[in-house]
């Protein structure tokens, strides 16, 4: 038998937080971002629960590739761009509508030979300071681009450095508005923080529309506020379930200590689980006591440290575990409990994103 570990992607979960992405944004297109591998769900298992986006949006062209190799004869954008000259060939052959964020892109494309012109989307610098054209550079980008032969539509995108806190997306989103003012073409902003938590803002008080928007985290089932909201608070399924089981018992006694370093010592009689998951499968080092974590269905908390290969459980709510009871480190327990990843994210002081896509690749992977 394999060690036990295992990651299950939920394809219905992933179709309901789309759903959930649509109705946030209802007059919008919207782009399924499927970077990282899909937040590491794997392309190709989450594109069953996606298919229903309106494009496909990503950065690294051989997952553009894969995408294409799925049957989508839809939008896919490259969110970075391209990284060479010969990229654009791969984008003029897959149709692939790609970002452009800076002078040197351009070029590229002044020296690129096709008889398909590209459907491009023009960065804007808002504010962020990672990609994009600062504002004073970005509509003389626009007329550069707009004289090319090799490109067809323009639109319009900037990202927000704040729609998941207090500062918001107001400073950044009148600067867009501003630069853009009286330029044609369709614009896109917009990450999951921005269409939860500042639809109206979105919605024409501005006066400014989103023709798309990029859903990344909401579609895995992470609240991108939390813990200001959980993703319960916003609808939102999870979509991965990291699972394991027990495959070892110690009965403590006080003052006997746990794992290396010692660093939890019990104080009274304790039954512990020892369990067949560890730093090399991708759950976070940084957990450490008092952990959320699902003993057959039953909320209980990690003790010690997390090793290469084990961690090790309080099964005090759970006296009837024993070797080869099911454990689950985050998602959904075979009886329906829910440990929403973002809990064990903080406890590891990391974020859901990261926990998702830094599951280690000797865990097998399934879908449900
Ligand atoms: C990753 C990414 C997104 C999606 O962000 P989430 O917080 O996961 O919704 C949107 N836009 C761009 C440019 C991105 O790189």
């Amino acid at each position: 038998m394999p060690r036990p570990i295992l990651a299950t992607i939920h394809p219905q979960g992933l179709q309901h937080n789309l759903h959930r992405a649509q109705r946030a944004a209802p007059d919008a297109r919207v782009w399924a971002v499927v970077k990282a591998n899909a937040y590491g769900h794997g392309i190709e298992r989450a594109f069953e629960g996606l298919r229903a986006a309106d494009g496909f949006a990503l950065l690294d062209l051989a997952e553009a590739e894969r995408v294409r190799a799925l049957g989508w004869r839809g939008p896919i954008l490259l969110l970075e761009g391209v990284f060479e000259s010969r990229d654009l060939e791969l984008c003029s052959r897959l149709g692939l509508w790609h970002a452009v964020h800076c002078d040197e892109q351009i070029d590229m494309l002044a020296a690129h030979k096709t008889h398909q012109p590209h459907r491009v989307f023009l960065k804007m610098n808002s504010g962020m300071n990672r990609l994009g054209f600062p504002p004073a550079r970005y509509r003389a980008a626009w007329a550069r681009l707009n004289a090319l032969p090799q490109v067809d539509e323009i639109s319009f995108m900037t990202h927000f450095s704040d729609a998941d806190s207090p500062r918001g997306i107001v400073h950044q989103l009148q600067v867009f508005n501003t630069t853009t003012d009286g330029l044609p073409g369709e614009r896109s902003l917009s990450n999951s923080a921005a269409m939860l938590r500042h639809t109206a803002a979105l919605e024409g008080t501005s006066g400014l529309r989103s023709d798309w928007v990029r859903a990344g985290i909401l579609m895995y089932g992470s609240a991108p506020d939390f813990p200001e909201h959980s993703a319960a608070h916003w609808g939102l399924e999870p979509t991965m379930t990291l699972s394991s089981r027990v495959i070892g018992i110690q009965h403590l006694k006080a003052g006997d200590t746990v794992g290396y370093g010692s660093t939890f010592t019990a104080e009274g009689p304790l039954t512990i689980g020892v369990v067949a998951c560890g730093y090399a499968d991708g759950y976070p080092r940084h957990c450490s006591t008092g952990t959320p974590v699902l003993v057959d269905g039953v909320r209980t908390r990690m003790v010690g440290r997390v090793s290469m290969d084990m961690i090790t459980v309080d099964l005090t709510p759970v006296p009837r575990a024993g070797v080869g009871t099911p454990v689950t480190l985050w998602g959904r327990a075979p009886g329906g409990t829910v440990l929403p990843i973002d809990e064990v994210a903080q406890a590891g002081g990391t974020v859901g994103y990261e926990l998702m896509c830094a599951v280690a690749p000797r865990v097998p992977v399934v879908a449900d």
